[in-house]
């Protein structure tokens, strides 16, 4: 701080993240400088470190942060330096189509804090006013930088239309979003959550979450599963939240008349889809339905981040036990290499300045 320097981990191509100490972000008007107080690490940050790339180099990555308001720029009366605050790290054009609309992840001139400009991998970020919302009372950082992965999970439950009380939700994939998906699929009502997984420590933590249904998918089929725990007829709703071919499949074919599927993993490889499997999810009537980011909203209270933050509030969403892994900027490196190679089990790490 004394010679204008922070600690980040810098991405200077792909696989090479160094620790470093680049010069603190200044602000601007209208933006304010935040201190970071956690910065999870998501799948899509292991991707752009070790295999994908930024946009360009250097960058520094991190996008699910919450900290504290350490400056405000001219022009922002509604904030002040101590506030605990989340950002929403997608900056807007504000000219096009989607962004007149509000459809802020939709617009086709962005800007997004931890890949296309430097994220939170680092002790200070700057963002626009209009991306921040203030933490409530009694949410910590540490859960509050898991608003972005569960306004994702909230969205994704949310482009089911219909009703979920009393329906039965089966869910492809239990890493954390997979967890939250789960939980808001409870907290909105359904009757029954299957959790299906190949790894026992994520089945594990899905069951200290309060869920029974949860099957390894190695061992039993999850086709099967859902079929005996819904008299045959098959999951109102199918979430495919792991990404690979055959958790596509499972969803797709566990799922009942009239119901729908939600693609929200990241895919990592093509699907054959047989011709028999395309037949009966034409006769079924299955809506297949693609799901991305969250919703957001300047002045809005119902869209995905602030009903995420005011659940956390009440309690009814509870993302501490998804928390394995708490590592200082300076070991950054070791644990994202870790989570690469996946040495160990984790759910939800956060990154926090030394
Ligand atoms: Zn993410
Ligand atoms: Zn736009």
């Amino acid at each position: 701080m004394d010679n204008g320097l922070m600690d980040a981990l810098v991405l200077h191509g792909v696989g090479d993240l160094r620790f470093a100490q680049v010069p603190i972000p200044t602000v601007s008007e209208g933006q304010v400088r935040v201190r970071i107080g956690f910065c999870g690490v998501c799948g899509s940050d292991i991707l752009r470190i070790f295999s994908k790339g930024t946009y360009s180099f250097p960058t520094v990555c991190g996008h699910e942060f919450a900290g504290t308001i350490v400056e405000c720029g001219k022009g922002v009366d509604e904030f002040r330096p101590g506030d605990n605050v989340v950002v929403f790290p997608l900056i807007w054009c504000g000219k096009c189509a989607a962004c007149e609309s509000g459809k802020y992840v939709q617009c086709n001139d962005y800007d997004y804090l931890g890949s296309r400009s430097d994220g939170a991998f680092a002790e200070y970020v700057v963002a626009p006013k209009e991306n921040i919302i203030r933490v409530p009372d009694g949410v910590t950082l540490e859960e509050a930088a898991q608003t972005e992965p569960a306004a994702v999970a909230l969205h994704a439950i949310r482009r089911v239309k219909e009703s979920l009380v009393g329906k039965t939700v089966a869910i492809f994939g239990a890493g954390p979003i997979g967890l939250m998906v789960a939980q808001w699929a409870r907290i909105i009502g359904a009757a029954q959550v299957l959790l299906f997984d190949i790894v026992p420590e994520k089945l594990k933590l899905a069951q200290r979450l309060g869920f029974e249904c949860v099957f390894n998918s190695a061992i039993e089929d999850p086709v099967e599963v859902t079929n005996t725990q819904t008299d045959g007829n098959g999951a109102h709703v199918c979430i495919e939240a792991a990404g690979v071919p055959e958790t596509y499949l499972y969803a797709l074919e566990s799922v009942r008349r009239g119901g729908s599927v939600v693609l929200l993993g990241n895919p990592v490889a093509d699907v054959t889809l047989p011709a028999s499997l395309i037949s009966q999810l034409m006769r079924r009537e299955v809506s297949i339905l693609g799901t991305w980011n969250s919703d957001y909203s300047v002045s809005g209270n119902d869209d995905d981040w602030r009903t995420v933050l005011q659940a956390m509030a009440s309690g009814t969403l509870d993302l501490f036990p998804l928390i394995t892994h708490k590592v200082p900027l300076v070991d950054g490196t070791d644990v994202l290499n870790m989570m690469k190679v996946k040495s160990e089990f984790y759910a939800k790490v956060l990154i926090h300045p030394s």
